[in-house]
């Protein structure tokens, strides 16, 4: 019934249109999300004492351990772990590293940003302002933001290598006549100019890891490249648009700069899934190998497509489980016992025969110590030391000199063999020496 009079607008069946397949999660956010992980590790590896050096005090801090540079076995392994690691990661993921995790890359994207957000802003607010004011003020913006960044993170890193409350110190003493203070002026330095001028140029023209990597993959290694076998390509450009490291996935999966971001994976997605494509450019293993999404078993998605592979795995359990083992024997108050040969005995008026010992102990802990040092098979013997227990304080090193005294006894010979024992009080067991005791012929019963 047309009652109304009143004209009735077309109803568009909204239904009709095409619909969009669901975007694929996109690899940009999964990167930003590792990113700021990878920047939290950053910043609290030094301060938590996973990983440092103490370059002035010459420690290296490993899993909250403190280790003395003399500790080698222990730098070894670990030195050697985190090598093998940084192969197997370079020969399993291509520049995943790069992209993901590396801090140059970080914070070559985050001040790209940062300097896009400013002219962004300035021109949307101040879209009258002539051009080369809005250039400069953003330009103003940019690099204060990044001065007080350039600060924090040449902080971070040189927490690395010296003790960060002494380097807070530093900072707030505006040192700049110490080695430290001028370290943390020419780092700081260094790295406002490296996020200013260099960014990613960095990891095609000095990074010497970007260059390790390109060597280490293979057949097997994954890769980001193109295949449109179809040629269905819209040469839209997106996918060079979005790349930060200037290149054309187009041209070959093996250009050095590429460092397997997939930032081109999400642009051809988001373009050509709108006309109900498929994306060109994917995550393989190796130039024609299988692609990432495809169904496969749990070894061979991780990775492990060969046996080189699992021979690199095996190296690094190898490492670990030697660095487990030296960890574990390690002892954190060290204890070094030797006799002092330069006069081989002495007999004091009353007839007692004393042999010197030198006695070294490095506390490696962070709490003071003291050891108990006795004997064994030797009858009678005292030790003409102070006290009965050496104190040693936290991080230090004792060195001392002393006798061990002993009557004549039956029995006795020119070279008696006996033990010390020396017993720290932190808990640790005690530690055995084997030694000998020189005495006179004459003074055998
Ligand atoms: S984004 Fe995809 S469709 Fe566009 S040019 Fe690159 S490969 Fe071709
Ligand atoms: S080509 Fe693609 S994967 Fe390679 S760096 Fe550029 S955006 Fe990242």
């Amino acid at each position: 019934m047309e009652s109304s009079g009143v004209k009735q607008k077309p109803q568009i069946a909204k239904n009709r249109l095409p619909a969009l397949p669901p975007p694929r999660f996109a690899y940009h956010q999964v990167r930003k999300a590792i990113h700021l992980l990878c920047f939290l590790i950053f910043v609290a590896l030094p301060f938590t004492n996973v990983m440092r050096f103490d370059i002035p005090n010459q420690r290296f801090y490993f899993a909250g351990t403190e280790l003395w540079i003399s500790e080698f076995s222990i730098l070894f392994f670990s030195l050697m772990f985190l090598l093998f690691l940084l192969v197997a990661v370079s020969m399993l993921y291509g520049r995943m590293y790069c992209s993901y995790a590396c801090p140059q890359m970080i914070f070559s994207e985050w001040s790209l940003g940062v300097e896009s957000w400013f002219r962004r802003k300035i021109n949307k607010h101040y879209p009258k302002w002539p051009a080369r004011t809005k250039t400069w003020v953003s330009a103003l913006g940019f690099y204060a933001v990044l001065g007080v960044a350039s600060v924090f993170l040449a902080f971070v890193f040189t927490s690395y290598f010296v003790e960060p409350r002494d380097l807070l110190r530093r900072l707030a003493s505006l040192d700049m006549h110490t080695a430290g203070g001028i370290t943390g002026a020419v780092v700081t330095l260094i790295t406002f100019l490296d996020f200013t001028l260099l960014r990613q140029h960095f990891c095609t023209t000095v990074c010497p890891y970007g260059y390790l990597q390109g060597m280490l993959g293979d057949k097997n290694t994954l890769l980001v490249h193109y295949r449109d076998d179809e040629k269905t390509c819209i040469e839209c450009k997106k996918c060079v648009r979005i790349c930060h490291m200037g290149i054309d996935i187009r041209q070959g999966p093996f250009q050095i700069e590429c460092i397997h971001c997939g930032e081109c994976v999400d642009a051809c997605e988001d373009v050509l899934r709108r006309l109900g494509r498929k994306t060109l450019i994917h995550y393989a293993w190796g130039e024609k190998g299988e692609l990432l999404e495809e169904k496969a078993s749990w070894y061979k998605k991780l990775g492990l497509r060969d046996a080189k592979r699992i021979a690199v795995i095996l190296v690094i359990l190898f490492y670990a489980c030697g660095l487990y083992a030296a960890m574990s024997m390690r002892r954190s108050v060290l204890v070094q016992l030797s006799p002092v040969r330069a006069e081989l005995y002495k007999v004091d008026p009353a007839g007692f025969v004393h042999n010197t010992f030198r006695v070294k102990l490095a506390n490696r802990s962070r709490q003071d110590s003291s050891v108990r040092l006795s004997t064994v098979d030797l009858p009678g013997a005292s030790l003409s030391l102070p006290r009965s227990a050496l104190p040693v304080k936290a991080g230090a090193i004792l060195e001392q000199e002393f006798d061990i005294v002993v009557p004549p006894f039956r029995g006795s010979l020119d070279v008696n063999h006996f033990r010390v024992i020396a017993t720290p009080d932190n808990g640790e067991g005690p530690t055995e020496f084997e030694s000998t005791f020189l005495m006179p012929p004459e003074k055998k019963p």
